[in-house]
């Protein structure tokens, strides 16, 4: 690894001032658990390394009627835990509580789990599937990224070297809406998915899809939402079949690398396999207004 400067400013004014000399000679360091990696492989060669750990403020959580918000220090292991999640927005404290290790999720961190932007995470299909929105900062003032817009490619994405993100915040999902978290791990437990699927579905007073939203990850250069699984259930009651038919417009909508985990033409069959499963569990769970 080469050597780096390494500073730790206490405000996030002094986030923002350091990012703002340094541009991309600079990187940030949250929980360590990707960028260290990236930096012993000499991937990633930063002059000088601003560890967010002194700045306050950033790892607030929140749970009101307006949604959720996850300040970018939050450990993946506080969301997994934490109860008011867990009651309001069970979908992600189980994709949380899905990765890896307790080790790994003791020091993950929110804001991290999104700026690596490693497609085979497990939370960030489901902040695209609550309709989260990215809020990031520099010296310039502030902005508010749509989930949907935010990665571009492996490991990109739109956030500029000078911003840091600072929080995300989604609505809650409608009253008595059925979700499910399915990860696919054919090697072992503590591993990144072949393939991850989120779902989220809502009935109206009829047992008819209201609404309905599926993310998959692991299967795309980025976590993908894939609007037309959902799309193709509204109006229907969930039933096997609607849900088989609807799943299985997953198999275009992903394109997923050969890798150990399994060949490509493996990981298509498994996301319509996993997409019908994680919306049948959501089917099941979700309960009439
Ligand atoms: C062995 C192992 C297994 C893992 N398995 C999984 C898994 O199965 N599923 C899963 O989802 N994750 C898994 N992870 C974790 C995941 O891949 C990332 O390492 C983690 O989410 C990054 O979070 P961090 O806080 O450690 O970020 P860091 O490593 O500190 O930073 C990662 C990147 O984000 C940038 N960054 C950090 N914070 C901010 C911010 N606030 N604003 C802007 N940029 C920022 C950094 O500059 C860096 O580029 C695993 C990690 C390891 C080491």
């Amino acid at each position: 690894m080469r050597g780096f400067d390494f500073r730790a400013p206490d405000s996030l004014d002094g986030v923002c001032e350091l990012l703002a000399e340094y541009g991309s000679d600079a990187k940030l360091l949250a929980g360590g658990t990707g960028l260290l990696n990236l930096m012993k492989q000499e991937l990633v060669q930063p002059a000088v390394l601003v560890s967010l750990q002194r700045v306050p403020d950033l790892d607030a959580l929140s749970v009101d009627s307006e949604g959720i918000r996850a300040g970018a220090f939050v450990r993946h292991r506080r969301m997994e835990a934490d109860p008011a999640v867990q009651r309001a927005v069970p979908l992600l404290a189980a994709a949380y509580g899905h990765v890896a290790t307790v080790r790994i999720r003791m020091s993950a961190t929110v804001g991290g789990g999104l700026a690596h932007a490693d497609p085979a995470m497990d939370a960030p299909a489901v902040w695209k599937v609550l309709g989260a929105t990215v809020h990031a900062r520099s010296a310039s003032g502030t902005r508010q990224i749509a989930a949907e817009d935010f990665f571009e490619d492996f490991y990109t994405s739109v956030l500029e070297p000078e911003e840091v993100l600072t929080e995300v915040r989604a609505p809650l999902p409608p009253a008595g809406a059925g979700w499910s978290y399915q990860k696919f791990l054919p090697r072992s437990v503590d591993d990144y998915a072949a393939v991850s699927v989120a779902a989220l579905l809502a009935l109206d007073e009829n047992g008819h899809v209201k609404q309905a939203r599926v993310g998959i990850g692991s299967a795309a250069p980025i976590p993908l939402l894939v609007p037309a699984v959902g799309a193709a259930l509204i109006g229907q009651p969930p039933t096997a079949e609607a849900i088989a038919a609807a799943a299985e417009l997953a198999r275009d909508a992903v394109d997923p690398l050969d890798d150990l985990r399994g060949s490509a033409a493996y990981k298509r069959d498994m996301a319509v396999v996993f997409t019908r499963r994680a919306l049948a569990e959501a089917a099941a769970r979700a309960e009439r207004p």
